[in-house]
């Protein structure tokens, strides 16, 4: 066969699998780093928590490769629809590359908690994007809010950050279940306390709409019954697994992901 045809060939089957992936309405999820997961549903994609430098000597980092295609919008992390941030600590959180990527997808948008607003503010090129962000404050009052945008369906929940009462109890920490498409819909826990009382004032709202898949802090895995009785969560998968796996993980009786690129269909 003539090089040009082979070289057709490769990019026809190139371009039909990546068309095949974006119309099969059944939605992906891909792995970038920590609680970096990137969620794909038809012509809908979001990510959580993709922007970060500390890896506190244990976690997962986001590989530069992947950093590049985001803020140069090159598929397949390209047309990111909507970015959500859980809290604005170092490994889930920089305010700069926050800036930097919003004024280079300027079809993106971003829902963040006020924390994580107020860093961006002081960099510059923050009033180029200002529009395009939603702040959220939660607080024992207001522990729900309901958003809609780029035609997605988000709750964000207040449940404070793990360690709580005792430590981090200052940040500002929200999941979120978000509705792409009607079809596909997630959860984020972030870094979640598994303290069930912290739960309980969202129970009728999990009730309500159950999750198909849920990303959920390892440390959850190891108290189900929280997942199982009240989450509403068909199934879920751990993330913020340090890079070494700890052998308790390996052994456990649940998914995870650990290695950045790593692939789960949604249903
Ligand atoms: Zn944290």
């Amino acid at each position: 066969m003539k090089l040009s045809v082979i070289k057709y060939l490769v990019i026809f089957s190139v371009l039909s699998i990546s068309a095949h992936e974006r119309n099969d309405g059944e939605g992906h999820a891909t792995y970038l780093g920590n609680e970096a997961v990137m969620i794909v549903s038809g012509e809908q994609k979001i990510i959580f928590d993709p922007f970060f430098h500390n890896s506190f000597g244990q976690y997962t980092l986001v590989p530069e490769a992947i950093r590049e295609k985001l803020f140069n919008n090159t598929a397949p992390y390209d047309d990111i629809d909507l970015v959500l941030i859980t809290h604005a600590h170092e490994d889930h959180f920089d305010a700069k590359d926050m800036i930097q990527f919003l004024l280079a997808n300027t079809a993106s948008q971003l829902i963040a908690p006020s924390q994580a607003i107020e860093q961006m503010r002081a960099h510059k090129g923050f009033s180029k994007i200002e529009s395009r962000i939603q702040g959220i404050s939660l607080n024992d009052k207001v522990k729900i809010k309901k958003l809609s945008i780029a035609e997605m369906e988000i709750d964000a929940y207040r449940i404070p950050h793990s360690g709580w009462p005792e430590r981090h109890s200052e940040v500002e920490h929200i999941v979120y279940r978000t509705a792409l498409n009607d079809d596909a819909v997630v959860m984020h826990l972030g870094d979640s306390s598994t303290e069930v009382i912290l739960f309980q004032p969202h129970f009728s709202s999990f009730k309500q709409k159950s999750s198909h898949l849920a990303f959920v802090p390892f440390w959850f895995e190891l108290v189900p019954s929280i997942l199982t009785k009240h989450l509403n969560a068909k199934k879920s998968i751990g993330i913020h697994v340090p890079t070494v796996v700890p052998d308790y993980v390996k052994q456990g009786n649940f998914d995870y992901f650990s290695k950045p690129e790593e692939s789960r269909a949604i249903h």
